[in-house]
């Protein structure tokens, strides 16, 4: 099986407006010659302007969530069929912001996976551990776990990625050694075999949390490291284009 296809995906969480595409613009314009696949995902309101704006162009636009059930009285939610219609291709499901902040569970992770893969959309699975978590031995053991809990069988034979973000590392500047990457992303592809078969060797194990342009080359070249997501340096394209570029 050759390497997976790396991925550098950029989640723009709530910022953003019409005035920020230029941004988006900017790295579709420069991005070119990379081995990477690259991403954006901006606010759900700028998804459709956004993927009109880089029409053509090598960056593909992905959204930070969607709700698992196709339409019906969810007011204020989006369905995995809207984003799509909107033009998004890829969504970010499981961050640690929903899950912390909406009370996701891996068992609605789970579900949202499916209703990804109904609607088209190419799954970025996050998964990570809490500081004390990490303090108390259980990283592993944690992260696996939300691995088993969060992806569902329906995954098989379609395109998709793990990102690995510590909790603790996003948007603080702090991030693991290289060897505690390497040990985790290990450990989630030796999950990905177990419940995929050697169809587990294939997607991209992302890492995410204070990726920037001085620390994306070390980060990158990492040991079963297929990418990034990334969030802070991803807003301005010159440090997502430093990025990009480490790989
Ligand atoms: C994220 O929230 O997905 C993230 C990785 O954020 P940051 O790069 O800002 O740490």
């Amino acid at each position: 099986m050759t390497a997976p296809t790396p991925l550098i995906a950029g989640n723009w969480k709530m910022n953003g407006t019409a005035a920020s595409l230029g941004e988006a613009l900017a790295v579709a314009a420069q991005q070119g010659g990379g081995r990477a696949r690259v991403a954006i995902c901006p606010p759900a309101t700028l998804i459709q302007r956004m993927s009109a704006a880089l029409a053509g162009s090598a960056v593909m636009v992905g959204a930070q969530d969607c709700r698992a059930e196709e339409a019906g009285a969810f007011t204020g939610d989006v369905s995995a069929e809207m984003l799509a219609d909107a033009g998004a291709k890829l969504v970010i499901l499981g961050h640690s912001e929903r899950r912390a902040g909406h009370g996701e569970t891996d068992a609605l992770v789970a579900t949202k996976v499916k209703a990804a893969l109904r609607a088209g959309l190419e799954p970025i699975i996050c998964v990570g551990e809490t500081l004390d978590q990490r303090k108390a031995g259980d990283a592993l053991g944690v992260v696996t776990g939300q691995v088993r809990g969060s992806l569902p069988p329906e995954l098989a034979g379609k395109a998709w990625s793990v990102a690995y973000e510590p909790v603790w590392a996003i948007g603080t500047g702090l991030t693991p050694t290289t060897s505690e990457i390497e040990e985790m992303h290990v450990a989630i592809r030796a999950t990905l075999r177990d419940l995929f078969g050697p169809e587990g060797a294939g997607p991209a194990i992302l890492y995410g949390g204070s990726v920037k342009p001085s620390n994306a080359a070390e980060i990158l070249h990492a040991a079963e490291v297929g990418g990034a997501l990334v969030g802070g340096a991803s807003l301005k394209a010159d440090d997502f284009l430093g990025i990009i570029r480490a790989l």
